[in-house]
């Protein structure tokens, strides 16, 4: 059974993550999404609101695939928290030329710190290629619409953050 591992900080989930992670599903038979913690840097949403929200969206969008998603919370190197997992896959998405030459320096690193853990590039679809969780938050802290950027249950959570 392959276990693929997702790491990232989704400071909301976006449909852009939410994209790989189907993709991520249909690749490997497990999915585990590994919310990255970092001692002093506070996110809008807690780890138990980013997982809930990761829960929610993929059990609207691939229902069949939310038994196979497992989320998680990891600190350190994120081929350790792999290992631990028992993953051989370590999922990354790109969405340009800027998110490869980054993420093939990461590739290669990793894959020297841990050949038993393969990196796989998965294209972000074209529609999710501008979306950043940054400007997500950005945007809805200034009262725009990101309908078009989040899936419902975290335009709904954003939402309930704006109200006074
Ligand atoms: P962000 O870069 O938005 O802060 P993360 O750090 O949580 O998001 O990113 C985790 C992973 O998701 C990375 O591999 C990143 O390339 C990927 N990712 C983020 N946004 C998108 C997007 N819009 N389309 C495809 N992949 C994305």
């Amino acid at each position: 059974m392959t276990t693929a591992f997702y790491p990232g900080s989704f400071d909301p989930m976006t449909n852009g993550h939410l994209d790989i992670l189907g993709q991520a599903l249909a690749v490997a038979a497990r999915v585990v999404v590994a919310i990255g913690v970092h001692p002093g840097k506070a996110p809008l949403f807690s780890f138990e609101e980013r997982a809930g929200l990761i829960r929610a969206s993929v059990a609207q969008a691939f229902p069949e695939g939310a038994a196979r998603l497992t989320v998680t919370a990891f600190a350190g190197l994120a081929v350790d928290a792999a290992r631990a997992e028992g993953a051989t896959l370590l999922i990354r998405g790109l969405r340009d030329g800027t998110d490869l030459d980054y993420e093939m320096q990461m590739a290669g690193m990793n894959r020297q710190m841990a050949p038993d853990i393969q990196t796989v590039f998965l294209p972000a679809a074209p529609a999710s290629r501008p979306i950043t969780a940054t400007l997500v938050r950005q945007i809805a802290a200034m009262g725009g619409d990101v309908r078009a950027f989040v899936p419902p249950p975290v335009l709904a959570a954003l939402a309930a953050r704006q109200r006074p």
